[in-house]
């Protein structure tokens, strides 16, 4: 590295250091130590300001650079996007919002228009919107509740938090909002002591029983992750989806698919509800549409959620009254035709599911090596593993710390892995890895070999 070079990155660690404050971080540390500061990306491999070189095993730390960094054919469309156009309010249209949701479509049947705006929160939001103002025009607001399960994730904004399944997130942010109501996770490896079709069965019926407290009359949507990522990659049972699904119809209850993780490729499919055939009313995605080349977020819904905005065309709310200033940015939608086009030309979905049953062998042999391991589960290249102190004994959760001396162990070999990080009281106790869907035999391995001499190393400090 040049010395011009090593005086920008002096001078960026050291505002850093003065200027920035991270997300989901504490801070105190900076004071005697310097925070990490990414230069540059390659694939799956990142080096810092230090010149240090990284596999990330998490695709930019939460699950979205799906297609790899450094791509430079996303880049270049964004370039000449937004040297033509950059920006007209979503009010109007511009050429690539509506060619990007032609070929977004075109990968989930049923399903025919989109709303554009910047974040996975904001996308959940404007459902939320669209439940209610349906419930205020259509069902004079009697059918405004939202249900949403415990664990799951939705958003930071605080109607997303009131619908959060993740109570340490929430802590010391209230009052929430009213007409936000639980429904029990789906864990086999916690809740399930029977086979997982009777567990599926039990869990559908535990939502059935809350919209029978409640009403069914009342409740608008029922708002789920297909897995659910940071509460701890929760893969529900064989026969959970289509019950709720039934569930959602009986009920005329509408189903909200949060695919902010799942969407785009994680799990081997487009989407995550596409392993389960179901047919949701609403889907919402973020990260991945884009692989974090530009900020953008879409809500998904049916022709038929669609029409009711239409109903009343006497009434000045005949419309959804609702907007988002840069869901009008064409980087989006440029970065998104882009990355769609790369998954399908580099047959990304397919490399997905293969690499995903091989880290699977590799994950399950790890737990047959390391008793701290209690559960493995995922879907595609999105896995979770859950420590217990020592599954011969029980479940009990290991520490947050001997999470955090995990996460670090395989840091110090060059390797970045995620984990559940203060969201469920008590059970922070899972580790996640989601990489890039672009990843080999080679680059799995190196990931498990990490883990593998960290878990040794992890279980003897036990
Ligand atoms: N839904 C899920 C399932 C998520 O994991 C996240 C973020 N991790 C969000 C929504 C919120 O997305 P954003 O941070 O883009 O607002």
């Amino acid at each position: 590295m040049s010395t011009n070079r090593n005086t920008i990155f002096d001078h960026a660690v050291q505002a850093d250091r003065q200027h920035v404050w991270h997300h989901m971080t504490q801070h105190k540390p900076f004071e005697t130590q310097a925070p990490s500061v990414m230069v540059e990306g390659k694939g799956m491999r990142l080096w810092d300001v230090e010149g240090t070189e990284y596999l990330d095993a998490v695709s930019g730390g939460v699950w979205t650079v799906n297609v790899g960094y450094g791509r430079a054919s996303i880049a270049n469309a964004v370039c000449e996007q937004l040297t033509r156009l950059n920006y007209y309010a979503g009010s109007g249209g511009t050429v690539p919002a509506a060619l990007f949701a032609e070929r977004l479509l075109e990968k989930m049947h049923g399903l025919s228009r989109v709303y554009y705006s910047n974040s996975g929160s904001e996308a959940n939001e404007k459902v939320f919107k669209m439940v209610r103002q349906i419930s205020t025009q259509h069902y004079n607001g009697k059918k405004s509740k939202i249900l949403y399960r415990e664990r799951d994730y939705h958003g930071t904004t605080i109607a997303t938090l009131s619908a959060c399944g993740q109570s340490q997130r929430m802590e010391g942010y209230g009052p929430f909002l009213d007409g936000f109501v639980a429904v029990p996770d789906c864990l086999e490896y916690r809740r399930g002591d029977t086979s997982s079709e009777s567990f599926a069965e039990i869990s559908a019926k535990a939502i059935e029983d809350v919209i029978l407290r409640e009403g069914p009359d009342s409740i608008g949507a029922l708002c789920l992750e297909p897995i659910t990522a940071g509460g701890g990659v929760i893969v529900p049972p064989d026969g959970y989806w289509p019950r709720v699904m039934e569930l959602c119809r009986k009920y005329d209850i509408l189903l909200h698919i949060d695919e902010v993780v799942c969407g785009f490729g994680r799990t081997g499919e487009w989407f995550g509800y596409q392993n389960y055939g179901i047919q949701p009313d609403f889907v919402t995605m973020a990260k991945g549409v884009a692989s974090g080349y530009a900020a953008i977020s879409c809500t998904v819904t049916t022709e038929a959620v669609f029409e009711k905005f239409k109903a009343f065309p006497d009434d000045p709310m005949n419309m959804f009254r609702d907007i988002s200033t840069f869901g009008g940015c064409t980087a989006g939608p440029a970065a998104a035709l882009e990355n769609l086009a790369i998954l399908e030309q580099e047959n990304l979905l397919d490399n997905t599911r293969k690499m995903g049953a091989y880290l699977e062998q590799k994950l399950l042999s790890l737990k047959d090596k390391h008793a701290i391991v209690g559960d493995v589960r995922g879907k595609g290249l999105f896995w979770g593993i859950e420590l217990v102190k020592n599954r011969e004994d029980d479940k009990t959760p290991v520490s947050e710390r001997t999470i955090a001396a995990v996460v670090g162990g395989c840091r110090q070999q060059g390797v970045l892995i995620g984990a559940t990080n203060r969201s469920v009281p008590g059970y922070n106790n899972t580790l996640c890895l989601s990489p890039a869907l672009i990843a080999t035999p080679h680059d799995l391995d190196h990931i498990t070999d990490a883990l593998d001499k960290t878990l040794q190393k992890t279980r003897c400090e036990i």
